[in-house]
């Protein structure tokens, strides 16, 4: 079956798209889950800023799903998992599971996440890619995300993962604003 990727800078709305698109499927016979990853720290609920909530699922591993028999499933925060994940995806695409994926395109250094490279190279159908609203200059065409550590912006020498626990902050950037290595 098919896969759509959501991507996009932090707060630029893309759990809201994911919500918005298996929202109507709890009132249908379709057999959906929604995912995301075991180390995020959060309840076991996607949520987007604007308040939209649904129930999701920790997993470490695709792994755990191939077999499942679901007709669609929705991932968030696509690049807090393994780039080897990539394939177990593959797999489940062709087991007939129709995939809706949402997360980070850009690390802190506006390279792209490995796992992101290795999903684009299944040959997605839908790639949307959203813009946040640049904080610094507030023109709304934000693409990447700025990581600070005691409000400077941190260019190399951290994990691509960004930890969820308050230690760094954050910034959706457009590309005059963003600070590269
Ligand atoms: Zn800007």
């Amino acid at each position: 079956m098919e896969l759509t990727l959501i991507l996009g800078p932090m707060k630029s709305g893309k759990s809201f798209d994911l919500i918005s698109y298996f929202a109507p499927l709890r009132y249908t016979k379709k057999r959906f889950a929604l995912f995301q990853s075991e180390r995020n720290v959060r309840d076991n609920q996607i949520e987007s800023r604007n308040g939209a909530l649904l129930d999701a699922n920790k997993v470490g591993s695709f792994a755990e799903i191939i077999d499942a028999g679901y007709e669609i499933i929705g991932i968030d925060e696509i690049h807090m998992f393994r780039p080897e994940e990539a394939e177990n995806i593959k797999k489940i695409l062709q087991k007939g599971t129709q995939v809706v994926v949402a997360g980070l395109d850009l690390d802190y250094r506006g390279e792209m996440f490995l796992i992101i490279k290795k999903l684009l190279e299944i040959g997605p159908l839908r790639v949307v890619y959203r813009r946040a609203v640049c904080e610094n200059c507030h023109e709304h065409n934000a693409v990447y995300t700025q990581v600070y550590n005691n409000g400077a912006p941190i260019t190399e020498g951290m994990p691509p993962v960004i930890p969820d626990d308050g230690t760094f902050t954050y910034s959706p950037l457009c590309r005059s604003c963003f600070k590269a290595n």
